[in-house]
């Protein structure tokens, strides 16, 4: 790790989301990629890091269990770009397993099944996807959960052993729609029917204006649970 956290940080304070990028480019070119699952924060940064392609990747994960909206969004995304972006699909001997255990719809029965699922079809997958990587970009923001309150431009993530980017750490939901409308980025089109989050179909449902942004994901879990494994500090 060429500098510390807390140097990055220092150094990265006051800088906006383009600036940020830019270094991280130069400094970790070709070692550095965003994880991308195509919400409007995602959408965001694939157009912010066109400048860097050479440099920076994009991949998503495929869980094999997300909506169409979000397949279309990514087909949309890649004809803008003229971009291949990679996609991670699970293990297939993973999800048979998870059939066998819980089956097809078993997370929401606990949540030990739930975590397990996306243990499967999300957490397996991203530490493939991130073979090779030293740094990995986010799109989240601090204002969207009481479980990302405390996070930080950049991040050591401890269970991948790598630097965690989150260059819009500091942007709201406005400046992210201000942004995607000004470039005309593609987006996902169920963000127009009360999704702010969006995920696996049947773990994501509509919200009404003023709740939560994260309240549609994993509904039926207390707020303290809502993560996927992705972001959770454990
Ligand atoms: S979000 Fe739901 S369907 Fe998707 S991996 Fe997690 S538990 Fe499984």
């Amino acid at each position: 790790m060429k500098e510390n956290i807390e140097t990055l940080n220092r150094r990265l304070a006051g800088k906006t989301a383009d600036e940020v990028l830019a270094y991280f480019a130069q400094q970790y070119g070709g070692r550095i990629a965003l994880a991308s699952s195509f919400g409007a924060e995602d959408q965001v940064l694939t157009h912010l890091l066109q400048p860097h392609r050479e440099h920076i990747g994009v991949f998503t994960i495929d869980t094999g269990r997300l909506p169409y909206e979000t397949y279309d969004v990514m087909d949309r995304t890649n004809q803008k770009y003229g971009m291949n972006i990679d996609v991670y699909f699970p293990d297939p001997s993973d999800v048979e397993a998870l059939y066998k255990a819980q089956g097809i719809n078993g997370f929401y029965d606990s949540v030990e099944n739930r975590r397990r699922c996306c243990h499967a079809r999300k957490i397996a997958p991203l530490k493939r996807a991130l073979r090779g990587v030293e740094v990995w970009i986010t799109g989240l923001r601090r204002e969207q959960s009481p479980t990302r309150e405390s996070m930080r431009m950049v991040e050591h993530d401890e269970a991948n052993g790598l630097l965690k980017l989150n260059p819009l750490i500091e942007w709201s939901e406005a400046e992210v729609w201000e942004h995607l409308h000004a470039n005309g980025v593609p987006y996902n089109r169920l963000h127009d029917h009360g999704y702010p989050s969006i995920g696996c179909a049947p773990c994501t449902r509509a919200v009404v204006p003023g709740d939560d942004i994260r309240s549609g994901r994993w509904w039926w879990e207390s707020p303290e649970h809502k993560e996927c494994g992705l972001h959770r500090k454990e």
